[in-house]
């Protein structure tokens, strides 16, 4: 079957690139192994939260930043689409997923600081409405209630950790320790975020956590200006924000905290995208690996692993969006790195080796880095006799070379920025008198 344009990958990068280029009216098919990684995100898009050199400094500008970023490091993926596409990509996905039912945060010019179950303070972009109440700069008090048998989140070490840094700066008001409450579940459910959420979605059940609440709070005396801060566990649905219905009905603020590596959060932010993307009119299917990618100059296939047998499509422009090492994208052997869809060459990171302290102490690592490494267009830097192959292919999001989203906390926002980029450039390509590149200050 032909497609104007098939993205490999279905994690923010992909997705987002099928959006763009839907709403440019091209025919899209997404294809994909498994999901993207955003499933183990927070839910929370960060932009840049420090720069790779200066990595002991949180940033909470990110328009200045990103801009001497783009000015000291020339392979970084923002400085091959430029400021301006990022500013876009961040105003279309708070748009994307408003529309979606799924509200967010943040104006991408400044960071918010938020805490995370463990006690740290991290920098983050953009944030579900639900967890926006929650930056440790605000004033005033909060009470942090965790819940029986929830591995992962101590309401000790939410209060410490953000009273540490209230007092370092200054900040009135303290977050105290309000305790555990117990919803009766069994011990598989209850260590479990996601099914306590999908339990949570219920009335009665919902009414029941309201409940216990109530009884819990005015047992701490707390005045009606108190912010009552829970585990991200309030509903599962993208489109129902449990967070303000609790807040009314406690007459309380109320915000969440993501809590472990498959947060809740950031399954609502999945769902909402590969939605979208659907809802626009892309086809998406997902767990078909990829076999084999065919490119010339005028046409690409790309053959998948159906049931059955092997079925092979077509396409005009191809974005390969399979995430980096996490995202099965990029595999790492004895013999080297290896990209999984197409076999392009993956750049590494120089002569840094893998450090395990490192990854303690916040060092850009080589299988982070490692990626395929793109001219301005975001087409792979192949040789001059090769490309003509790949000149229809555009590499986005962690299969990229020349971050590392773990040091600098740009994760999510890479994957939008050049996703997005992508996406458009696809639809205006065929449209004349359009913007024909990405970098607008090269074109
Ligand atoms: C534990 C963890 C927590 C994180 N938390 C945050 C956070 O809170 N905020 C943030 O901004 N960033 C966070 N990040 C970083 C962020 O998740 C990634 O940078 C981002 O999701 C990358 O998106 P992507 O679309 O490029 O790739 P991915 O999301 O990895 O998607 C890759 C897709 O390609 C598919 N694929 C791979 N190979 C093939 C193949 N050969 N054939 C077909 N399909 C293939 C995969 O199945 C998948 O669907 C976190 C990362 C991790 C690991």
């Amino acid at each position: 079957m032909k497609y104007e344009v098939i993205a490999i990958g279905a994690g923010m990068a992909g997705i987002i690139a099928a959006c763009a280029a839907r709403d440019k009216g091209k025919k899209v098919l997404v294809l994909s192994k498994g999901q993207g990684c955003t499933n183990m995100t927070s839910g929370t898009v960060d932009v840049l939260g420090y720069q790779p050199w200066e990595q002991q400094r949180c940033l909470t500008n990110i328009k200045d930043n990103v801009q001497r970023l783009i000015k000291k490091k020339a392979d970084h993926p923002y400085s091959k689409i430029g400021y301006k596409f990022l500013e876009e990509s961040l105003e279309y996905f708070l748009n994307t997923a408003s529309e979606m039912g799924l509200e967010y945060k943040g104006d991408g010019k400044r960071n918010f600081l938020l805490v995370t179950s463990y006690g740290f303070v991290r920098p983050t972009a953009l944030v579900p409405t639900s967890m926006a109440g929650g930056d440790v700069r605000n004033e005033g008090e909060c009470l942090v209630i965790g819940m029986e048998g929830l591995l992962d989140f101590s309401p000790k070490m939410v209060a410490d950790g953000a009273n540490r840094f209230r007092e370092k700066m200054g900040i009135k008001g303290k977050w105290v320790n309000g305790g555990l409450i117990n919803l009766g579940l069994s011990r598989t459910k209850r260590s479990n975020p996601l099914a306590i959420a999908k339990w949570l979605d219920k009335e009665e059940n919902f009414n029941y956590l309201v409940r216990e609440l109530k009884l819990l709070i005015s047992g701490h005396g707390m005045g009606k200006e108190t912010a009552i801060v829970l585990p991200a566990v309030l509903g599962s649905k993208y489109q129902q924000d449990l967070t303000a219905k609790l807040s009314i009905k406690l007459q309380h603020p109320v915000f969440e905290i993501p809590v472990g590596q498959l947060t809740v959060p950031g399954y609502r932010l999945n769902n909402m995208l590969i939605d979208s993307a659907a809802k626009k009119g892309a086809d998406i299917q997902l767990g078909t690996p990829v076999l084999e990618v065919k490119t010339t100059k005028e046409t690409m296939t790309v053959t998948i692993d159906a049931p059955g047998k092997p079925v092979v499509y077509s396409c005009e422009k191809l974005i390969l969006a399979t995430g980096g090492v996490f995202g099965g994208g990029i595999l790492k052997d004895r013999k080297g790195y290896e990209e999984t869809a197409i076999g392009l060459p993956v750049a590494t990171g120089g002569n840094k080796n893998t450090n395990s302290m490192g990854l303690l102490n916040r060092e850009e690592q080589p299988y982070s880095l490692a990626g395929v490494a793109v001219n301005k267009d975001l087409q792979p830097s192949v040789l001059y006799k090769d490309f003509n192959k790949y000149g229809q292919v555009a590499i986005v999001g962690a299969s990229l070379a020349g971050y590392d989203a773990a040091v600098e906390k740009s994760g999510l926002g890479v994957a939008l920025a050049t996703g997005y980029a992508a996406g458009t450039l696809a639809g205006y390509h065929y449209n004349q008198g359009e913007r024909r590149c990405y970098n607008e200050a090269s074109c």
